[in-house]
């Protein structure tokens, strides 16, 4: 049983801290969305159009922890701070999914327009992959209408058959450069940029190439062309969320600080 240990609210979601029973730290979000935002291909950004912030009945996304704590270990991420990791159960990546339906009563994942679990939270995914696989059917059970979205460095030797249907990949990029994503991103065992873009799925979306961009020299538009066809793969920039850990390696806020190509 996963118990409280701090929470905060904003204007269109919940962030919580949970503890396992051994005493394993993990945090769990709970966001919401209008609709319209999810047509981020269409509209080439996925920013409000206005202050209205839609409702759980609209896009609803829980992010969960695949561990408590990281191995990987990120020069812009604060999770690899915690001196231990385990993986978590099946049960307990359940667990904080249920948690999240607990707390908002009047609402159903059933009747929403889209409901989303994304595993980007604590730990990396394919590190703990067949304890998701077990966590995605056991929600896909109860809620058919689920969206998967996970999150990888792409561990070397995953394997992505499973991603297919209402499960979509996304791929922490961060960087075209193999030496400066090496250092960013300070795990031996990942696959390669050029072996990245060579990752196929069978998912009902592109996989995504998730690009948090410390500084320009980060981006490399002929890198981009060569290694990611633009059939199987959609770029996403992010910024970053600055933290204790991101201060300290000197990373900023990123390039990317608000986007409004209208
Ligand atoms: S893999 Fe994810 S959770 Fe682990 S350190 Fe990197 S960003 Fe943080």
């Amino acid at each position: 049983m996963l118990k409280v240990l701090a929470n905060k609210s904003f204007s269109n979601g919940n962030v919580y801290a949970l503890k396992t029973e051994d005493g394993y730290p993990l945090e769990v979000t709970d966001t919401f969305l209008p609709y319209y935002t999810k047509d981020a291909i269409g509209r080439k950004q996925n920013g409000l159009d206005n202050n209205e912030l839609g409702s759980r009945k609209e896009r609803w996304m829980i992010g969960v922890s695949c561990m408590s704590g990281c191995p990987v270990r990120c020069k812009f991420c604060a999770t690899g701070q915690l001196k231990r990791y385990r993986n978590l159960t099946a049960e307990e990546i359940v667990e904080q999914v249920e948690f999240i339906i607990s707390k908002n009563k009047d609402y159903s994942p059933l009747n929403s327009q889209e409901f989303k679990i994304n595993y980007t939270r604590m730990g990396e995914p394919f590190l703990n992959i067949e304890e998701v696989k077990k966590a995605i059917s056991i929600i896909n059970e109860k809620y058919p209408n689920t969206h998967h979205y996970i999150s990888t460095i792409g561990v070397k030797g995953s394997d992505f058959s499973f991603i297919k249907d209402n499960i979509t990949l996304q791929i922490s990029l961060h960087s075209f450069d193999d030496d400066r994503r090496n250092d960013l991103i300070p795990f031996v065992n990942k696959l390669t940029i050029r072996e990245l873009g060579q990752i196929r799925t069978q998912s009902n979306l592109k996989t995504t190439i998730n690009l948090t961009l410390v500084d320009e020299a980060d981006f490399d538009m002929c890198k981009l062309k060569e290694y990611f066809n633009k059939d199987f793969f959609f770029v996403k920039l992010s910024p970053i969320n600055v933290n204790e850990v991101s201060e300290k390696n000197h990373m900023g806020k990123g390039i990317i600080t608000g986007i409004n190509l209208v």
